[in-house]
C-alpha cells in the first residue's frame, strides 16, 4: 500500500498530516486514503467537514447522538469529573455516580431489568449478556444450557462472541469458527413486506424457527436467543407483527432467555426508551449503548432481570465474587457523568416522546422517495428507517458510491451493503426532515 497524506485545511496554516499509520475500522482504508471524508466540528444536527463546508448528520453519528451534537451540559459533566475524580478501580471500590446511573437505567428498563452491568461498548454488552445466561443456567442447576440461538443478518459486535451470533458473513468469514454452538434463526426481510412502513403483516411464524432448534438441540442445551428488536446494522428490518410475542412465548415454553440488543434501539430511537417497550416485549437480559452518553464518551450497559441476578448471586459463597466478569473501565467516572446527563435532556426535553411525534413526518418524507427508480425497499420505525437501492456493479458497491456521493452533497449516513440508515437526532425539526430527503432524492437520482 503506498503512502497517503492529507492537507487538513481547518486552520489558519493549513497542515499535512501523514495517513498511513491509522488503520481505521470497518472501512476501506485504500480508498478513503485516497479521497479522504474529515469532519472536524459538529454541532446540533451538523457537521462540518475540513473545508468548513456544513453536512446535516442524517445517522445521529452512528445511532449515537440522539440529543445532538456539542452538549454542552455533558461536556462539562465529564470535565468536572475528571477534575474531582478522574478514575477509581471499578473492582472492590466504587465511586457514587456509577450507582446513579444504574439507578437512572433501571427507571428506564422494562419489567424487573433492574440490575445493571457496565462495560464500554456494544460488542462487551453483547459477550457479557452471553456470560451471564450461561451463569445464570449453571447457578441453578443447569448448566448443559450452553448453546445460543440468533439469527441470519444479526450484528451483535465484534467480539469473539458476537461474531458467533453474527448473522453477517463478512464479519465472520476471516475469523475461523469462533464460539461454537450457534443456532441461527431465519431473517425477517420477506419481499411481501417491501415498502411498509413499521410492523409489517406477513412472517411472524418465522418465529418457529426457535421451535424447530427446541426439537433439533432440546431446550436443555439452550441458554439463551438473541434478537436485535430492529435489526439495525443489517438494515433496519422491523419485526414482523406478533414476531416478537411468539419469540417470548418460545423461550417461556422451554426455559430459554430471551436477550434484546438494543444498542442501535435504545434511547429513544424507537419512540420510547427501549424497543421492548415500543413492541410490548419484556425481555430477561438487554443490552445498550451507543445512545447511552450521546455518544460523548465510550460506554455500554447490560441490564439484567432481578430474578437472574439474585441466582446468580445466590449460587456463590458469602464473601466470594458472585461473577468472574468485569473491565478496568467499566462504570469509568467520565461516562457515567456523561450518562447522568445525557438521560437528564432526554427526560427535560422530552426526546423519546419528541422522536415519536416526529416519526410519521420522517417516514412519510422517506416513503416519498418511494418511486426513484434506484429505490429497491424501504423500511422503517421509530426515527430509523432504510433505503435499500438496486445493486449495481456488485453486492454493496452503489451503497458505498451513495454513501460517498451524499456526503459530498452535505448529508451524513451510514450504508451498509446497498441499504443507507437514516436515524436522525432526535432534536431534528421537520425542516431537517425536509432538507435530508432533498439531499437524498437528487443523489439517489444521479447514482
Ligand atoms: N449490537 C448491536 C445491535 C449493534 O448495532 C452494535 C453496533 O452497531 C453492537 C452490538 C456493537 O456495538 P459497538 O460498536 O459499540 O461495540
Amino acid at each position: 500500500m503506498g503512502h497517503a497524506e492529507f492537507t487538513l485545511r481547518d486552520q489558519l496554516q493549513p497542515r499535512r498530516i501523514s495517513l498511513d499509520e491509522y488503520w481505521m475500522p470497518f472501512t476501506p482504508n485504500r480508498d478513503f486514503k485516497s479521497d479522504p471524508k474529515m469532519v472536524v466540528r459538529a454541532e446540533g444536527m451538523y457537521y462540518w467537514n475540513d473545508r468548513g463546508e456544513k453536512l446535516i448528520d442524517a445517522s445521529s453519528g452512528l445511532f449515537c447522538v440522539n440529543a445532538g451534537h456539542g452538549r454542552k451540559e455533558i461536556a462539562d459533566a465529564v470535565h468536572r469529573q475528571l477534575l474531582e475524580l478522574d478514575f477509581i478501580a471499578p473492582f472492590l471500590r466504587a465511586h457514587p455516580k456509577s450507582f446513579e446511573l444504574a439507578g437512572r437505567i433501571a427507571e428506564l428498563t422494562p419489567g424487573d431489568l433492574n440490575r445493571i452491568f457496565f462495560v464500554n461498548s456494544g460488542s462487551e454488552a453483547v459477550d457479557t449478556a452471553m456470560k451471564v445466561a450461561l451463569a445464570y443456567h449453571q447457578a441453578r442447576g443447569q448448566g448443559g444450557r450452553n448453546m445460543f440461538v440468533s439469527r441470519e443478518r444479526a450484528y451483535h459486535g465484534v467480539n469473539f462472541g458476537g461474531v458467533a451470533l453474527s448473522g453477517i458473513v463478512n464479519n465472520r468469514r476471516k475469523f475461523g469458527p469462533g464460539v461454537p454452538g450457534v443456532a441461527h434463526m431465519r431473517h425477517t426481510h420477506l419481499k411481501e413486506n417491501y415498502f411498509t412502513q413499521g410492523e409489517a403483516a406477513q412472517g411472524a411464524e418465522l418465529a418457529d424457527d426457535l421451535q424447530r432448534f427446541v426439537t433439533l438441540y432440546g431446550a436443555e442445551n439452550i441458554a439463551a436467543c438473541f434478537i436485535e428488536p430492529i435489526a439495525g446494522s443489517t438494515g433496519c428490518l422491523v419485526p414482523p407483527k406478533g414476531y416478537l410475542k411468539r419469540v417470548r412465548e418460545i423461550c417461556d415454553q422451554h426455559g430459554i432467555l430471551l436477550v434484546f440488543d438494543e444498542v442501535i434501539c435504545g434511547f429513544g430511537r424507537t419512540g420510547k426508551a427501549f424497543a421492548a417497550q415500543s413492541f410490548g416485549v419484556t425481555p430477561d437480559v438487554m443490552t445498550m449503548a451507543k445512545g447511552l452518553t450521546n455518544g460523548a464518551q465510550p460506554m455500554g450497559a447490560v441490564a439484567i432481570s432481578e430474578r437472574i441476578h439474585d441466582t446468580i448471586v445466590a449460587a456463590a459463597q458469602d464473601g466470594a465474587i458472585e461473577f468472574f466478569h468485569g473491565y478496568t473501565y467499566s462504570g469509568h467516572p467520565a461516562p457515567c457523568a456523561a450518562g447522568l446527563a445525557t438521560l437528564d435532556i432526554y427526560r427535560n426535553e422530552g426526546l423519546f416522546e419528541r422522536g415519536a411525534a416526529l416519526s410519521p413526518y420522517f417516514l412519510d418524507g422517506l416513503w416519498s422517495l418511494k418511486d426513484l427508480p434506484a429505490v429497491a425497499d424501504l423500511r422503517g420505525y421509530g426515527m430509523l428507517a432504510a433505503i435499500e437501492v438496486h445493486p449495481a456493479g456488485g453486492p454493496g458497491a452503489r451503497g458505498h458510491l451513495l454513501q460517498k456521493k451524499l456526503f459530498d452533497s452535505g448529508l451524513h449516513l451510514k450504508t451498509t451493503g446497498d441499504s443507507a440508515l437514516v436515524a436522525p437526532p432526535l432534536i431534528a425539526e421537520k425542516a431537517h426532515i425536509d432538507s435530508m430527503v432533498d439531499i437524498l432524492r437528487k443523489t439517489l437520482a444521479a447514482i
